[in-house]
């Protein structure tokens, strides 16, 4: 299908490739999420959160199912080896994925009290894991095993290179979609009543609230991405929305269902993989993921 672009500035359409063409890859899913792009497998990862699954999408061979059931895993990344990284509402941690295929517990609890249920990763570029810990997982019973909340609040934790965790990031009501842009700079999405997605300046495992940076107004900031150029790609209720490195909006890609999360992936790195509720869908762009 023809993509339903709306510029918001100039040059917004000069980030597609004339004729892009918007395809629904898979459908039938109840909430899709966490999608990620594996160069050395050549294929998108990506979760239904709900239906307790993950899935990959394979260029050429198409859908097939990769976990079932998944311990309703959410947000995955790549960590600094290339090894897959996922969040588990199921498990309530984050765990790695060796070679041969077993996972690994990275983090699971925090001075003696389980996490709530870790729902979105990112590698930082000196090698650590950040991950958000809102309690989603465990409220509500389609999207996890249930679970008492132990920790106090609804914290951003850093999984340092050597393992070491840390909790740099306590002042977010529901903390959600993050993504690096420079060593020292992280975008933090807020699922809460204020959902606005915030700019921390980090140093080592610390970090500073610098403010709110920017808002969509159709629905919330869930999972976002930064390009090479410094643009923040934010799902939206109405599609994915794009903003300058200074989060002024640029433009939508409008889809006909609320998306969660994006990644960029395919072989040179352009492609767009969005997650909207109950499809996954691709769009070729003339932008490189960072
Ligand atoms: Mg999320």
């Amino acid at each position: 299908m023809s993509p339903l672009f709306q510029a918001a500035q100039g040059g917004f359409l000069d980030l597609f490739p004339e004729g892009a063409e918007l395809t629904r890859l898979a459908g039938d899913f109840t909430w899709t999420e966490g999608p990620c792009w594996i160069p050395a497998r050549g294929c998108v990862v990506f979760s239904d959160v709900r239906q307790d699954r993950t899935w990959r999408w394979t260029p050429g061979s198409g859908l097939a199912e990769e976990m079932n059931p998944s311990r309703h895993q959410n947000g995955h990344c790549l960590d600094a080896q290339g090894r897959l990284v996922a969040c588990s509402h199921g498990d309530r941690a984050v765990l790695r994925q060796e070679e041969d295929g077993r996972w690994t517990t990275l983090a699971s609890e925090w001075q003696g009290q389980r996490l709530n249920s870790p729902n979105d990763v990112a590698l930082s570029p000196d090698g650590s894991l950040w991950f958000s810990d809102p309690t989603y997982g465990i409220d509500k019973p389609e999207e996890g095993y249930g679970g008492e909340m132990e920790l106090p609040g609804r914290y951003v934790f850093r999984i340092a290179p050597d393992g070491t965790l840390s909790c740099p990031i306590t002042d977010r009501h529901k903390p959600n979609g993050l993504a690096f842009r420079s060593a020292n700079e992280l975008l933090l999405s807020d699922t809460g009543d204020q959902a606005a997605t915030h700019l921390y300046r980090i140093d080592g495992d610390r970090a500073e609230h610098q403010g709110g940076f920017f808002q969509v107004d159709q629905g919330k900031t869930d999972g976002l991405r930064v390009d090479a150029d410094g643009r923040i790609w934010s799902s939206a209720g109405d599609g994915v929305h794009v903003f300058s490195p200074q989060g002024e909006e640029l433009g939508r890609i409008l889809l006909p269902e609320t998306a969660a999360n994006l990644c960029f992936g395919g072989a040179d790195g352009t492609e767009l993989f969005i997650t909207a509720s109950t499809g996954l869908y691709h769009l070729p762009t003339r932008v490189r993921g960072w």
